[in-house]
């Protein structure tokens, strides 16, 4: 499965290895979050995310 990168402060949101305490289900793709998602380090919006 794929990894998105935060092009602001470089977090990597894997989908294969979700970060508890997200309140994101496991397994979920990226493209599936609700709009809502925030990059969980700096807050910017899931626009902000870029495909690695
Ligand atoms: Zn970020």
């Amino acid at each position: 499965m794929a990894k998105y990168k935060c092009k602001i402060c470089g977090y990597i949101f894997d989908e294969d290895n979700i970060e508890e305490g997200l309140n994101i289900p496991a397994g979920i793709k990226f493209e599936d979050l609700p709009s809502s998602f925030k990059c969980p380090k700096c807050k910017m919006s899931k626009a902000m995310f870029e495909k690695i």
